[in-house]
């Protein structure tokens, strides 16, 4: 029985831990490099996805959401790209991120496990 549990977990952590998959997920500035997150390599997800929404979470480099951003907002102008940047900030070294209920400005890499309003998931990455 204890092997059993322990090749369960050791599975799960296989498949969530793969290498094209972020592990932690981290987000970040425009000068964060995109790509797989490790807990030893920061990088910042760029195949994120809502799993409240189920849309693909957009970034915009060297931008910042506008204070009056709000939910109704993305869900009328998700996902246009050209439409959304009505409501974003030239912010030089901070990245915009949003899906259709949540959004969020980043200036640094961080944990999105510190951050559980959004509920943003790895979608995976090519390998
Ligand atoms: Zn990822
Ligand atoms: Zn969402």
């Amino acid at each position: 029985m204890v092997t059993f549990t322990f090749l369960t977990v050791f599975a799960w952590h296989w498949v969530a831990c793969s290498t094209s998959r972020c592990c932690p997920v981290f987000i970040g500035g425009s000068s964060v490099t995109n790509g797989v997150g490790t807990a030893t390599s920061k990088r910042s997800c760029d195949q994120l996805r809502c799993i409240s929404c189920d849309f693909r979470v957009l970034m915009f480099d060297d931008s910042e959401w506008d204070a009056s951003c709000d939910y109704l907002f993305l869900r009328n102008n998700m996902p246009d790209r050209h439409k959304l940047r009505a409501k974003l900030k030239k912010r030089k070294g901070l990245r915009a991120y949003a899906c259709q209920c949540n959004w969020f400005s980043s200036s640094e890499a961080m944990d999105l496990r510190d951050q559980p309003q959004l509920r943003w998931v790895c979608g995976k990455h090519k390998d």
